[in-house]
Formats: structure tokens, sequence, C-alpha cells
């Protein structure tokens, strides 16, 4: 972040414009939002500045600007849209210690201003850095269309009312009530008019302190395979009501990212075969944070019910009389499989699939070896990378062809993603060879299917290895 933002208190403060024509009209239209008093120097002004000068919103003086008259100033504005002036006057500002923008100047800039979407006391500032102007203009257009014109109104009626809130518990139970009166009591009242706000919000609170404490709950989310994108609505909302969130190593930081800011973060992260922390401990916290009435998002990779170890924290969060419900994710397979364009079934090829685990607390997992190595059959291999060369063994002793196809996919739905496309009888050396990191599925029995838009992505055989 080179732009730290915040918001500038503008009260009684002088800001300072130099210009009278597009970019000043522009920058000045904004500014006369704040409660600044605003000086405009420009020999030649727009008349639209010269009615604000009259009406006194702001003060216009038709000269050139001078040393000294940004003195007292917090900031400037060079608006001439000429590069050798808006020089002089920003150099001038300086000296005179202004914070100055020079308008479409990132460079000279010390500040810039966002764009903004103003349901005042409610301001919200989109900054993109200068990077992306559009994008910050499409992202205040959306937001512009989502948030209602009455959200203003509600905002300054909620302010009045801040210390009457205090009669409820600090936490989820004000947490609560505001909620209720953005999202629902306060909105329904609003459309009577704006004196019946009030009467509503007394009306709410009442409600709300007569409410008994709410339960404790635990949501298992499936967080999916690491794009935010993937998750599903059910996981937004929940991510942004968690008191307590306890994820594991695989989940992205731009997913934990998207969690509410209070909300606090339990990280326990297992690997493989390495340092882990033991599932007695993460059951024992989640029944730990349930029973202070917490609502708790148990957030794992995927979906939680495939290789996630759901029914042990389900049983202890049942036995200590928390409740609980599952938001089923996507699964790494359909992630992956996704990413090869290929299908998990297909009619006359295979129409089962499995999900197989390459290890499992004991060590390598056995299977069905000899069913597996049946042709066109076809298995997502979950933690498989460690053991693939046992698989491998396994299925060619049970008389497997050599040539099936085997894809590897590491980070699937992730910008780091990479594809292995081999065959069963190179998948060890091939995958040793790509020193894949991340998390990654194997599929056996399928390969990437042939089409430029996947091909660029893989590594094979045929492909010299970047
Ligand atoms: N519950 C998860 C699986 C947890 S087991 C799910 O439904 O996806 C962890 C294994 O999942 C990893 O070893 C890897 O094999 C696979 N995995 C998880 N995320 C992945 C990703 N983004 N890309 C590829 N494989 C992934």
């Amino acid at each position: 972040m080179d732009h730290f933002p915040i918001f500038l208190a503008t009260a009684g403060r002088r800001i300072v414009l130099s210009g009278g024509g597009d970019a000043a009209l522009a920058k000045l239209r904004l500014l006369l939002k704040t409660t600044a008093n605003i000086t405009v120097f420009a020999p030649d002004a727009a008349p639209e500045i010269e009615n604000w000068a009259t009406s006194g919103k702001l003060t216009l003086i038709k000269r050139s600007m001078e040393p000294g008259d940004t003195m007292c100033a917090v900031i400037f504005y060079a608006a001439d849209g000429d590069a050798v002036e808006d020089k002089r006057t920003a150099t001038i500002a300086n000296a005179d210690g202004a914070l100055v923008n020079v308008v479409d100047n990132l460079e000279d800039s010390q500040f810039i201003t966002p764009a903004i979407v103003d349901r005042d006391p409610v301001v919200i500032a989109i900054g993109t850095e200068g990077a992306a102007p559009v994008l910050a203009r499409a992202i205040k257009a959306d937001l512009e269309e989502k948030l209602p014109s009455t959200l203003g109104t509600l905002a300054r009626i909620g302010k009045t009312f801040r210390k009457m809130s205090y009669k409820l518990p600090f936490g989820r139970a004000r947490r609560d009530f505001w909620r209720d009166y953005y999202f629902n009591a306060g909105p329904a009242a609003i459309a009577d008019g704006a004196e019946a706000v009030q009467p509503a919000l007394d009306a709410l609170l009442d409600d709300h302190l007569n409410r008994e404490a709410r339960e404790g709950h635990i949501a298992f989310v499936g967080a999916g395979p690491g794009d935010p994108e993937l998750l599903t609505l059910k996981a937004r909302k929940a991510l942004d009501e968690a008191d307590v969130i306890i994820y594991d190593r695989l989940i992205s930081p731009e997913i934990l990212e998207l969690a509410r800011r209070e909300a606090i973060m339990l990280d326990v992260g297992k690997e493989g075969f390495g340092p882990s922390t033991p599932q007695e401990t993460i059951n024992d916290l989640l029944v730990e944070h349930g029973l202070t009435g917490a609502q708790v998002v148990r957030l794992k990779s995927g979906d939680s019910t495939v290789f996630g170890r759901l029914d042990e924290e389900l049983d202890a969060v049942t036995a200590a009389g928390i409740g609980w419900h599952i938001v089923p994710g996507i699964t790494a397979a359909s992630a992956a499989v996704a990413s090869i364009g290929q299908s998990l079934t297909k009619r006359h090829r295979n129409a089962s699939v499995r999900f197989l685990t390459g290890h499992d607390m004991q060590g390598f997992a056995d299977h069905d070896w000899a069913a597996l190595a049946q042709p066109n059959e076809v298995a997502a291999i979950y933690m498989g990378k460690k053991s693939a060369r046992f698989v491998q063994g396994r299925l060619i002793m049970h008389g497997a062809d050599q040539n099936t196809p085997v894809t590897v996919i590491e980070n699937a739905s992730r910008p780091d993603q990479r594809v292995l496309s081999t065959t069963l009888a190179h998948l060890p050396t091939d995958l040793a060879e790509a020193n894949m990191i991340g998390p990654a599925l194997t599929f056996f029995g399928l390969a990437p299917r042939a089409t430029s838009e996947i091909a660029p992505t893989v590594i094979s055989r045929e492909f010299a290895y970047v």
C-alpha cells in the first residue's frame, strides 16, 4: 500500500485550489460537500465557480496564485490543467506547508483523491493507487447501486441512538441489534418516513433487551480449493458473521481476508506427515469457543466432508451439546478436473469415480487395487504426492496398463496452478522432477483435454519443464 487512506477533518479548515476550468470544477463539486473553507485562485473562472463565490460557498480570488496564498491550507489542488502552471503553484503550496495534489499527475502528488460513494455520514472511498481508475469507477457504480439512498438518514439517526444501545452488552448482542436496525427494522421504518425511524429504534431495543443470550454454534464450512470466488454465498455469510474462525493450513490468505475484522482467527494447520495440531486440541478448541456462546466457523479446505476428519469434530461438539451445521464446499477434485477440461464420469468410459487418499494415519493407504487396475477406471487421489511410487507399484502389480494417463494438478483454482500430464509408468519420476510444493491432486485414468485453452499450463513429457 503506497497510499494510506484516512478521512480528513475539514470543518473550519482551509483548502486551496488553483484553476478555473473543467478539472477545477470536477474537484470543487467534491470539495463543496465538505465543511472546509475553500479558496480558489483563477484569473478566469467558469461561471459555476463565479456562482458558488456569489452565494458564499467559496472564496474566489481572480488572479494567479502567489507565494503565501496557501498559508495555513491543509491541502492544495493544482488544477489549472497546464503542466507549467501546475508545477509553479504546487511549488508555492509545498513551500507554504500544504499537502499537494496535482490533478492527473500521480507522480507529483503527495495525496490522491479516491472515488467516493457518498451516503453521508457513510462515506466509502475507493482507491487503486492510480493504477486502474476505470476499476475504481466500476466498483463505485456497483456500490452506488447496492447501497440504498436512505442509508445516510439511517446512519444519522442511528448515531443519535448510540448511547441508548449501550444498554445491551458489548459484543455480539450489540452487533446483532445494529445489524437488525440497518438491514431490517430501519429500512422498513423509513419507508413510512424519517419520523418513523426513532420509534422503530425504541421498539427494536426493547425487543433485543428481552432476548435470551444467543447460544454458541459451529458452522463447518467448506472453503473450496483456494480461489475466493469458489466460495459459496453461505460460506461468505458465515465468514461475515463469525466470532471465531478455526482454519486449516490449506485455506488461502485471500479467503481469510474476507473474515470479519473482529473475528478471532485460530490456525490449526496440519501438514501431510509433518507437524500438526492434534485432532483432540482442535476438538477442544471448538467446544471451548462454542460453550462461550460464540458463532464459530470451522473452515476446512475444499468440502469438509471429504478427507476432513469432520466426524470426529462433529462427535465432540455434539457431545458438548453445541448446535452445528455443515456448509458444503467445492472439493479439490471438482476444481482440478475443471482445470483440465475433463469430466469425473463419462458415458461408456467410467460410470463411477473413486476419491482415494494416498495415505492415512497408518501410512500409505491400501485400496481395492485390482478393481482400479481395470481399463477406463478413474480415481482422484488426494494427498497423493508422497505415495506416488507406492500407488504406481500397487496398480502395476495388479495389472494396470503402464500407459494409463495420470494427471497431477497442483494448486488447483489458484493463480499458481500447475498441471503435470504423464503416465502411470513415469508418474514418480515426473512428479519428483516437477517439484510440486503446493497441494496437489492426482487423477489416475484422466489426461488433460487436448485444446489450446489448456495446453499452455500443462507440463507434460513432451513439454520442456520450466
Ligand atoms: N477437504 C478437502 C481435502 C482435504 S485433504 C477437499 O475437499 O478438497 C488435503 C488434500 O486435498 C491435499 O493433499 C490435496 O491432495 C488436495 N487439495 C486441496 N486443495 C487443493 C488444491 N487447491 N489443488 C489441488 N489439490 C488440493
